[in-house]
């Protein structure tokens, strides 16, 4: 399959591709590491007159741990960069997740922000970004805004980008004191999209007390999904088999599974439970 005829350019700096964007509004695509958008355009599924391809721009893949400890990951870092660089380290949950997206030759040239701004519900890492509760720079030509990933994502493969936006900078705030995080999922075979997943942060004090929780699904609805009751039901507890089982019941209740060619949404939702549990069980050995 070939694209649509499109026009292609090659901006060397932010200001020049917003510059485009804001001149060729919806006509245009960003080009990130192309995994989605060019098999999309091959199918002509997507056929945007112009290409506005972010490689060349400097200064849009930098990874840097702040000294507040907020982690800031350039849109345009590569997904098997952010996998391994240390200074991620900080934020194991990352690479776990990482480590399901598709096969490292994806990763090698995908990019965080293009598999977030490509928002399918069923990617791995949206649902991280909202367990780690992260914030989004959109820049354009107009100035910056940001707002938390749980805004970000609308519908399946849409938004909160306006048409002359582009996604810059993912924003990743250090976890709690005695944090744990986890990242499970089932999957047919590995590489491909979860039928389930889980992304889970649990914090415990000294006494063994949850302080916070956050868990968050994908491929459970037209979104990445919070649970939000089943994450305030764990604060307060100890996380005991009783307790653990109560909030994979109450997550249960609250993803909204869409179904898919290899499951059922009553056996999402069965998933949910189980991945909710293990994921909790994980995290909460590790916040030891
Ligand atoms: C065989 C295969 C298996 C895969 N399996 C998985 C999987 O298991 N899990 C998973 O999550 N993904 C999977 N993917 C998708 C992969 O992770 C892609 O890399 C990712 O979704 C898109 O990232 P990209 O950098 O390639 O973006 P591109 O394909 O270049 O762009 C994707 C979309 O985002 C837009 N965009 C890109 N960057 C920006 C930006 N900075 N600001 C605004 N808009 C932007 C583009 O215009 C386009 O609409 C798979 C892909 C393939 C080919």
């Amino acid at each position: 399959m070939k694209p649509a005829p499109f026009d292609w350019h090659t901006p060397g700096s932010i200001e020049e591709a917003l510059a485009l964007k804001a001149r060729f509004g919806e006509e245009a695509r960003f080009l990130a590491g192309g995994q989605s958008l060019v098999p999309a355009m091959n199918f002509r599924v997507a056929q945007p007159a112009v290409l506005v391809d972010l490689n060349r721009v400097v200064g849009l893949d930098a990874i840097l741990a702040e000294a507040d400890g907020t982690l800031s990951i350039g849109a345009m870092a590569r997904n098997a960069r952010v996998e391994r660089d240390a200074t991620a380290g900080n934020h194991p949950i990352l690479a776990e997740a990482l480590h399901e997206v598709a096969h490292p030759q994806i990763r090698n040239r995908g990019t965080l922000g293009g598999n977030l701004s490509h928002a399918d519900p069923a990617s791995e890492m949206p649902a991280v970004m909202l367990a780690l509760d992260a914030r989004f720079v959109l820049r354009s030509a107009r100035g910056a805004r940001d707002m938390p990933a749980a805004s970000f994502f609308l519908a399946p493969l849409t938004t909160a980008l306006e048409p002359d936006e582009m996604l810059a900078e993912i924003r990743i705030p250090a976890l709690p004191r005695g944090a744990g995080t986890a990242f499970l999922e089932v999957a047919r075979r590995r590489g491909d999209y979860a039928m389930m997943g889980v992304a889970a942060m649990v914090a415990r004090d000294a006494d063994g007390v949850c302080t916070a929780a956050r868990l968050a699904f994908c491929s459970a609805g037209p979104t990445p999904m919070l649970a939000p009751r089943a994450s305030a039901a764990l604060v307060g507890t100890r996380l005991t088999e009783a307790d653990i089982a109560a909030a994979a019941d109450l997550a249960r209740q609250e993803v909204e599974p869409m179904g898919s060619v290899q499951a059922s949404p009553a056996y999402q939702r069965h998933l949910a439970g189980v991945v909710a549990a293990r994921a909790l069980r994980l995290a909460w050995e590790r916040a030891a």
